[in-house]
């Protein structure tokens, strides 16, 4: 019927703008490698912020003693407490413990969400246990894993310059994140004190090389999607201190912000964007990230409704909530291999409230959820491969075999095993056989935040 060519005319026409031939795709890393440049060689030079981490050295594996973190970036945050026993014995125990953020914190004031999270934190030193060994007369040290864009201004103090992720609390931009958490702190009489600031990417990166020696990037997929990679200190022309004494420096890239002409948006992009909280901000992140895919296919499937009548003559009213469907829906959807597609059906009920539809009508859905993930995750691989390009691991030069490791987490890499595989399968493709025989991609489990509990190790005030 008329009807179903019509689904399908919109369904086709989405997949065709969504389409990510790899010579687009090389065209993509092409414009993030320029981009990289631009970001390092001024503040304000490109749209990606390329942010001097103030990381100039990475776990040795020498570390001791017990450490905190704290990660907060998305919609939980995490405490987490580890006994570290230096070369030979490395982790001893660890410890963690997951708490969500009430929605009214994300969007309400600097205090109260400051607040809640070293009550958290308090309650959760106040735990320490059988196994974990203060280092007596010594304040207790935290790496705070804080995963928004800031300015570092050392290894310990940075300033908030946007929220991202549906975050979105004024009086906290332009604010130094430690100082909040600090006088946080000191009004529970905790007694700790912050030594490492990074984001989730730069504890993703120290976790992974303190297990692999190869580590040279990390990128988050989760929430949101960043990148970091560590880079040649001579190679940071806006860097105008001291060069480490490592020649190195990891930059957080920002790659959430990273736009070009390449990327060519949907009208649903436009849309998604242009109602977001940061509208024309984060534009890779909204392609790419768990926060958005959901949000995407909703989008897609109301003007199927609307103009296609898929679920009959109106549109079911919990369709028009804008985020209602979520990237672990559209997910369980993708991976339905059952013949009657009875994940389709049962997700749509229960969280759209919508029943009897036809198999034809939950396979044209799972058509749908293939297209916005596909082009996610091809898109994350081209970013991948604009990071190797700009270190000149693309090639492989003749006599010399350097492995790369790239140090992936985040939710939607970890769960959404479509995307990760088509990232992976993607990324192996753009390298051709020879050099992807030397890079590897690794998950790096809670990287973050074991990560984030060592660079607070190496940066403690008692060296
Ligand atoms: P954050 O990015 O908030 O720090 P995570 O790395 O745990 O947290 O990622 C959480 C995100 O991962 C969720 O917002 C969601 O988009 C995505 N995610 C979680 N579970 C799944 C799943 N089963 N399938 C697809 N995506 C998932
Ligand atoms: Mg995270």
């Amino acid at each position: 019927s008329g009807k179903w060519a019509r689904a399908m005319a919109i369904l086709r026409e989405f997949e065709d703008k969504c389409g990510t031939p790899i010579g687009k795709l090389r065209q993509v890393a092409d414009a993030m490698t320029v981009e990289m440049h631009a970001g390092l060689a001024s503040e304000g030079g490109s749209k990606l912020k390329m942010l001097i981490s103030y990381v100039d050295n990475l776990p040795t594996g020498d570390e001791k003693g017990l450490f905190y973190a704290l990660d907060l970036g998305g919609t939980n945050f995490r405490v987490l407490r580890v006994q570290l026993g230096g070369k030979e014995n490395r982790v001893v125990k660890q410890e963690f413990e997951e708490v969500s953020i009430p929605p009214h914190l994300m969007v309400g004031s600097s205090e109260a969400l400051f607040d809640f999270i070293a009550q958290a934190l308090a309650k959760f030193v106040a735990e320490e246990g059988e196994g974990f060994h203060p280092a007596p007369g010594r304040q207790r040290e935290l790496g705070f894993t804080f995963s928004f864009p800031v300015r570092q201004t050392s290894i310990s103090s940075g300033t908030l310059i946007k929220w991202t992720k549906g975050f979105s609390i004024e009086d906290t931009v332009g604010e130094d994140v430690v100082g909040e958490l600090t006088k946080a702190m000191e009004k529970l009489k905790l007694d700790m004190r912050v030594t490492a600031l990074v984001n989730d990417t730069i504890g993703t990166l120290a976790g992974g090389r303190y297990h692999d020696n190869d580590v040279i990037a990390a990128v988050i997929l989760g929430t949101g999607t960043n990148a970091a990679y560590v880079e040649r200190a001579h190679a940071i022309p806006k860097w105008h201190g001291l060069l480490p004494k490592s020649g190195e420096m990891v930059i957080n890239m920002e790659w959430g912000n990273f736009r070009s002409s390449h990327l060519s948006l949907t009208e649903y992009d436009h849309a998604l964007d242009a109602e977001s909280l940061n509208p024309g901000e984060q534009i890779f992140e909204k392609l790419i990230s768990g926060m958005y895919l959901g949000e995407i296919v909703r989008k897609v499937l109301v003007k199927m409704a609307e103009e296609a009548a898929i679920f009959g003559d109106t549109v079911p009213p919990k369709l028009k909530i804008p985020f209602i469907l979520r990237t672990p829906h559209t997910s369980a959807m993708h991976h339905d291999t059952s013949p009657d597609l009875k994940v389709v059906a049962s997700k749509l009920k229960d969280v759209l409230e919508i029943s009897n539809t036809s198999l034809k009508t939950r396979k044209i859905i799972v058509e749908l959820c293939d297209v916005v993930a596909t082009r996610g995750a091809r898109l994350s691989a081209a970013g991948i491969l604009g990071i190797l390009k700009k270190l000149g691991r693309d090639t492989v030069r003749v006599g010399e075999k350097q492995k790369s490791v790239v140090a992936l987490d985040g939710g939607l890499y970890e769960h959404y095993t479509k995307f990760r595989t088509t990232m992976e399968n993607t990324l192996k493709e753009l390298l051709g056989d020879e050099v992807a025989a030397n890079v590897f991609v690794e998950h790096s489990n809670d990287g973050s935040g074991i990560g984030a509990a060592l660079l607070a190790a190496s940066h403690s005030q008692y060296l």
